[in-house]
């Protein structure tokens, strides 16, 4: 156990980290030390862009309120932690891209001018990237609310990763929220492989469109669609999975196909992908035939539609291995971690249909507050870039606002740190 005398005796660096790459305007504070395995995470602020009414985010509306909002989070924030001229932060990170050029920008021009100001290393992020090393931050990480107030990590929380198991290299990442919907094979932090993408929108986007449509109101609409299917009593629950929708013959006449499943598409097909906008559409369809909506038929469709989705997502991933066993292409070999992140993936029925379908990997579930966007995800993957690479970014670098994962470490704007420089960052 890491005790204070322990703790005391190791010396940590700080590291400021920035994330606005679509609403969220977040800044987070970790310390690492290049003698333990995971950062400490300090404490981290956010403010989100309300968009309820208008139903989306507007690039441009969200470029105002990252201009608005990272300097003000700033200024509360380096106050309550005493950051300053006088006091920097060892290292310096912030989302590069993917994501709009505009919320992106806000932030990476803060970001630069106090890494030129206090002479401190810059690390510009992939923000997928930072996503999937997510999975290697210790549980427990804090919660970004807009009222910015946060409780704020006690630094003992060092006890806490004695028993953190992280997933190895390589391992596989499925990424499932409200903006991404990817399985990524990681085999190191500079090589990754897209196996499956959505060729639409994202599950959660869906998820939130179904949810809607059948009346749903507030922020987070899955969760809401998850009670509302939980709420069925077990006796009509296997009526329901008794009822088939392949063909619309049914009670309800309710028809769903699942995507890529039709004769006319290859068992194994070469390119393996998510498709998910046909679920709210087939949805949006049926209502407006079905007009009058009883309450056991909406339990119905939240049941079918929820499933849908989620079969889908299983089936996906099981033909992308199969794919990879047929091919004898060894892709997959030594892969034992199987991590699951993202909004979605905190859905207890999707857990299980992933648990129950791939017996063999050892899952992982990061906590929520890591899967939804946040400046910790991207402090912790500046510093294995830091650490690991010894590499930092050049102060003339653009926002990239569509960045392939396997361009990371391949795109301009990547500098040696000196010994001495990492020496004078880490000491
Ligand atoms: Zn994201």
């Amino acid at each position: 156990m890491y005790g204070t005398a322990r703790r005391a005796s190791v010396r940590f660096y700080r590291v400021l980290a920035f994330e606005s790459s679509c609403d969220d305007a977040c800044i987070a504070l970790l310390e690492k030390s290049p003698s333990l395995r995971f950062p400490v995470v300090i404490d981290e602020v956010k403010h989100t862009l309300d968009s309820k009414e208008v139903g989306g985010v507007i690039p441009t509306k969200a470029h105002e309120h990252h201009q608005q909002h990272i300097p003000l989070l700033a200024r509360e924030f380096f106050a309550k932690h005493s950051i300053s001229a006088a006091s920097p932060p060892g290292l310096i990170c912030v989302t590069r891209g993917p994501g709009m050029v505009g919320s992106l920008s806000a932030s990476l021009q803060y970001a630069k001018g106090l890494a030129e100001a206090w002479e401190r290393p810059l690390i510009g992020v992939h923000h997928m990237v930072g996503h999937l090393l997510a999975a290697h931050l210790p549980q427990g990480t804090p919660q970004g609310t807009n009222d910015t107030t946060l409780s704020r990590r006690d630094k003992t929380n060092l006890s806490g990763t004695d028993d953190f198991d992280p997933p190895k290299f390589p391992f596989l990442s499925l990424l499932c929220s409200g903006g991404h919907t990817m399985l990524v094979l990681l085999r190191s932090l500079a090589d990754h492989k897209v196996l499956i993408n959505t060729v639409d929108i994202a599950a959660g986007d869906a998820i939130d469109k179904c949810a809607r449509q059948l009346g749903l109101r507030g922020n987070m609409l899955g969760p809401e669609l998850e009670k509302l299917a939980e709420s069925i009593d077990s006796d009509t629950r296997k009526k329901f999975e008794s009822i088939n929708v392949h063909d619309g013959k049914n009670e309800y006449f309710f028809r769903l196909s699942q995507p890529f499943r039709s004769p006319k598409h290859a068992k194994v097909p070469e390119n393996v992908q998510f498709a998910f906008a046909a679920y709210s559409s087939t949805l949006d369809k049926h209502l407006a035939r079905a007009k009058i909506l009883r309450p056991d038929h909406r339990l119905f469709l939240a049941n079918k539609l929820q499933s849908g989705i989620f079969e889908h997502i299983v089936n996906r991933i099981q033909v992308a291995c199969l794919k990879h066993d047929e091919r004898g292409d060894n892709l997959l070999e030594g892969v034992s971690d199987f991590v699951c992140s993202g909004g979605v993936a905190a859905n207890k029925v999707l857990r299980q249909k992933l648990q129950l379908a791939f017996p063999g990997f050892k899952f992982h579930f990061p906590p929520l507050a890591l899967c939804t966007d946040n400046a910790t995800m991207i402090g912790n993957a500046g510093i294995e870039v830091f650490e690991q690479w010894r590499r930092k970014s050049s102060p003339d670098i653009l926002p990239i606002a569509k960045w392939p994962m396997n361009g990371f470490a391949a795109s301009e704007g990547w500098e040696d740190v000196s010994d001495e420089e990492y020496e004078r960052v880490t000491k």
